[in-house]
């Protein structure tokens, strides 16, 4: 078998296997391996470590716990359905962990502006938070159509003191927010920094990023065997970029008894444009600065894609998970929206957690899989956020 350190570990160019690398122009790759560089120092000093830790014990407020979903296990029959409750963060999700962990690298790094793109606005305000915290200043592009539907992230990512450009070319979504934002990067990259919001992008992004969420893997193998003796059988994740997944995955990585899943959008369909299961249907191809899993025309653009949860319609897919689909050390599923919705409505009415829909994803594979499993079995579904902005839009698509 492959050993833990390939697994985790990209190579010198910032492959995983065949996958990730830096597929930008020369001056950027300088660039990248500056923050590389800088990233390697930094994060192996105490006073950085200790830095980071302390934001997570009491301005996150980790560890997060593992509840055991009594009722809805009960509900789905089979197996035990275990949660790692992300939803508990603050801010209310995953990603504050990263954007913790890049605000500071910026700083230690001396840039003077950290600069990126958000969707829905989830990065853009967790960025926003993280900024504020360290005290730089943050510059979000949005898109102006993206801006008009979500407006309590916007109003948020403004008192939190962020910049938010408001981008109108093209579809005004989040295309055109990625290059809008990069382009105000490739303004001065020696001073900025373009803060990515998942595990994707080039080296050596997806390896940071991964590090930062990795802290939910290793809480998660020390909580699980305290609250139940062993290890679970199934770990699962919602796969959008990959950061959630890559985070627990990674604490789980040499368990070979411990399977992890990887849970990705089908939307409405299979047709293209339908849905975002980019290691379910896509190819591997070069975009954004790295090679991976894609849902890519003959040209190599992105097409279009969907899901009911907006932080999970990405094209493509962290490296890291493309190599461990092909070694077979992590298996990917894809779940439609309609199950999402249900799982979403079962959580909150059978537990009273509203999980976001991104998470609802995970979690309506975990409930798909119980009753095949007997009653000793374990699953621990990574819940990566909670459902409050998704309240408003569920109970639309519900008619409550
Ligand atoms: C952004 C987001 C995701 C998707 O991002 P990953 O990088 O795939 O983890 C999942 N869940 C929540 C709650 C999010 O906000």
């Amino acid at each position: 078998m492959t050993s833990v350190d390939t697994l985790m570990q990209p190579d010198a160019q910032g492959f995983f296997g065949p996958y990730g690398g830096q597929a930008v122009p020369e001056h950027l790759k300088k660039i990248m391996d500056e923050i590389a560089q800088a990233y390697v120092e930094i994060s192996q000093t105490q006073a950085y470590q200790d830095e980071l830790a302390e934001l997570y014990q009491y301005y996150v407020g980790r560890p997060s716990p593992i509840y055991f979903a009594k009722r809805l296990s009960a509900h789905c029959g089979g197996a035990r359905i275990y949660l790692k409750r992300e939803d508990l963060n603050h801010t209310g999700a995953h990603k504050i962990n990263h954007c913790l962990g890049e605000a500071l690298l910026a700083k230690h790094m001396g840039k003077t502006k950290v600069i990126a793109e958000t969707g829905a606005g989830q990065h853009g305000v967790a960025l926003a938070t993280a900024c504020a915290l360290v005290g730089l200043p943050c510059e979000i592009h949005m898109g102006a159509v993206d801006i008009a539907k979500e407006h309590p992230n916007v109003t948020k990512m403004k008192i939190l003191g962020a910049r938010l450009i408001s981008v109108t070319r093209g579809t005004q979504t989040l295309k055109d927010a990625v290059d809008s934002a990069f382009e105000a990067y490739l303004e001065d990259p020696q001073n900025f920094i373009y803060a990515i919001g998942s595990v994707v992008g080039p080296h050596p992004f997806p390896m940071m990023v991964r590090d930062f969420q990795s802290i939910i893997g290793r809480e998660a193998r020390t909580q699980f065997p305290q609250l139940t003796g062993r290890q679970p059988d199934y770990v699962a994740a919602c796969v959008g970029g990959g950061s959630n997944a890559m985070g627990i995955f990674s604490g789980f990585l040499d368990l070979p008894e411990v399977k992890l899943v990887g849970v990705e959008p089908a939307g409405r369909g299979f047709a293209i444009g339908d849905h975002a299961a980019t290691l379910s249907y896509g190819q591997p191809g070069t975009m954004h600065g790295f090679h991976s899993y894609m849902l890519q025309d003959p040209q190599g653009e992105p097409l279009p894609v969907h899901s009911i949860a907006s932080g999970l319609d990405y094209p493509s897919v962290g490296p890291q998970h493309s190599y461990l689909k092909d070694l077979g050390r992590a298996e990917y599923h894809a779940v439609d929206d309609q199950a999402c919705l249900d799982a979403f409505i079962k959580l909150s009415r059978i537990e009273g957690i509203i999980p976001a829909l991104e998470s609802a994803h995970a979690l309506a594979w975990a409930m798909q899989k119980a009753p095949e499993l007997d009653a000793d079995a374990c699953i621990l579904v990574n819940l990566s956020g909670r459902g409050d902005k998704d309240a408003d839009f569920v109970a639309e698509q519900l008619g409550l």
